[in-house]
């Protein structure tokens, strides 16, 4: 039996995706201009973002043990933030499709 069978990962969470999914939505909601907001996009968006904020991983299980102090959480959440937005500006900016594909062209420059 291999390793990753032997043990049972399933409670294994990046935090990290929680909070920035949970921000990406946020800004997105009061996001003013026109923006791609099909699957594909959104996923990007996510995906880019997660790859600039450290990760945050967590044993569910044990959730309430692992809590950072006061302090970080308030940076950690400035770079969720300053991430998520930085994300957006780049999928939109150079999406990975073609814009005319996109549903509509209310996005066209
Ligand atoms: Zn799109």
């Amino acid at each position: 039996m291999a390793f990753i069978d032997d043990y049972n990962f399933e409670y294994l969470k990046n935090e990290a995706e929680t909070l920035v999914l949970k921000e990406l939505s946020r800004q997105l909601e009061v996001y003013s201009t026109p923006i791609c907001r099909c699957n594909d996009c959104i996923v990007d968006m996510a995906a880019m973002a997660l790859n600039k904020v450290k990760p945050l991983y967590r044993v569910s299980l044990l959730g309430s043990f692992y809590t950072a102090s006061a302090m970080d959480e308030k940076s950690y959440a400035r770079s969720v933030r300053e991430a998520v937005f930085n994300a957006i500006e780049q999928v939109k900016k150079n999406p990975s499709h073609d814009t005319a594909a996109a549903a509509g062209d209310e996005a066209a420059e």
